[in-house]
């Protein structure tokens, strides 16, 4: 009888020690298991005891279920005092989640695209977003009733008359010319207004980036390495290039520019609509008329001009279909770009 006494206190003695080191739950089940469990000589006890006479089995009967309760109880301590700490220091609890501040799709894109420029030598003009009818129009060779201003001639102001906001930012053409003489070479980002249903394509409100380059010898050569530059940076791969004819009144000639599909490298996708180009510019050597009205003369500089839509490359790079995701506050929007 003793004997069986002397080896419940032990095993209670021992479970006290182990159980005082625990750091965590998952070590307290497996003490659990130990000394609680199926297998644990608490469990098995009954055999002992039904081989005892009535005497002993009451006596060892009791201190067995003392030691268990009291088991039970250093159990129960030690699991809420464990629980408590573990929230504290549970990296997998879920929590509110934080939105750091962080650029728009459209700021990063902008910001990486004025640096490409930049490191080619183009200075960064911010421009006026209301304009004259002269400066959207006239000045870029489409004087009233011409048919290309139709598209165009959109969101009016009531005061001042023939102001409106601009349509595109080649509005600034002849303003920059005027401004900073040739040789000179610039970009105008920013954005531009058209009265325009809106759809997955479309939006009334987009980015365009002008770029202008005046010089005694500024061609068409200068300008497709100047694509061909800024095309392999901003989407970081080798892109190729393709000039199709084209008409802009405040260009000649024109041309609008292809460049190799991004998404399927030329392999065909409905992006491209499986000719393995996309339409991403347009451009061409400035018009006489436009370099007139900026008062330069014509016989001795040259220049090119050319226009692309910022949303347009970004949809591209980051595979975004829908326009209306870039300028909504939704913002996992954003990102993407992180
Ligand atoms: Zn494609």
């Amino acid at each position: 009888m003793e004997k069986y006494i002397e080896k419940l206190e032990n095993i209670f003695k021992q479970a006290k020690q182990e159980i005082e080191e625990i750091k965590n739950l998952k070590e307290l089940e497996e003490w659990k298991i130990k000394y609680l469990g199926r297998k644990s000589y608490l469990a098995n006890f009954s055999e002992i005891l039904k081989n005892l006479d009535l005497e002993e089995r009451k006596k060892v009967g009791e201190f067995y279920n003392q030691t268990k309760e009291k088991l039970e109880k250093i159990y129960h301590q030690q699991k809420e005092k464990l629980s408590e700490e573990e929230i504290e220091f549970d990296f997998y609890h879920p929590g509110n989640q934080v939105y750091y501040p962080t650029l728009t799709l459209i700021s990063s894109n902008l910001k990486k695209i004025i640096e490409i420029f930049q490191n080619m030598g183009f200075i960064i003009i911010d421009a006026p977003l209301i304009v004259s009818e002269y400066e959207n129009f006239d000045s870029l060779n489409m004087p009233k009733f011409h048919p290309a201003r139709e598209m165009w001639d959109t969101i009016w102001l009531k005061e001042p008359r023939n102001y409106l906001l601009r349509t595109h930012t080649s509005a600034f053409q002849v303003p920059f010319l005027k401004k900073y003489k040739p040789p000179i070479r610039g970009i105008v980002p920013g954005k531009v207004f058209r009265f325009e249903a809106t759809d997955s394509r479309h939006d009334f409100e987009f980015y365009q980036i002008e770029g202008i380059s005046v010089s005694e010898n500024s061609n068409f050569s200068h300008l497709r390495y100047i694509f061909e530059e800024f095309f392999d940076n901003y989407f970081e791969k080798k892109i190729t290039l393709r000039f199709r004819p084209s008409y802009f009144p405040f260009t000649e000639p024109s041309i609008e520019v292809d460049i190799s599909c991004v998404l399927c490298n030329q392999r065909g996708c409905s992006v491209c609509k499986f000719s393995g180009w996309l339409e991403v510019a347009g451009a061409g050597m400035i018009h006489p008329f436009v370099l007139k009205e900026a008062g330069i003369d014509s016989k001795k500089f040259q220049g090119y001009a050319f226009g692309t839509g910022l949303e347009r490359l970004i949809m591209l790079k980051y595979q975004i279909n829908d326009i209306r995701l870039l300028h909504s506050s939704d913002l996992r929007t954003n990102e993407i770009s992180s």
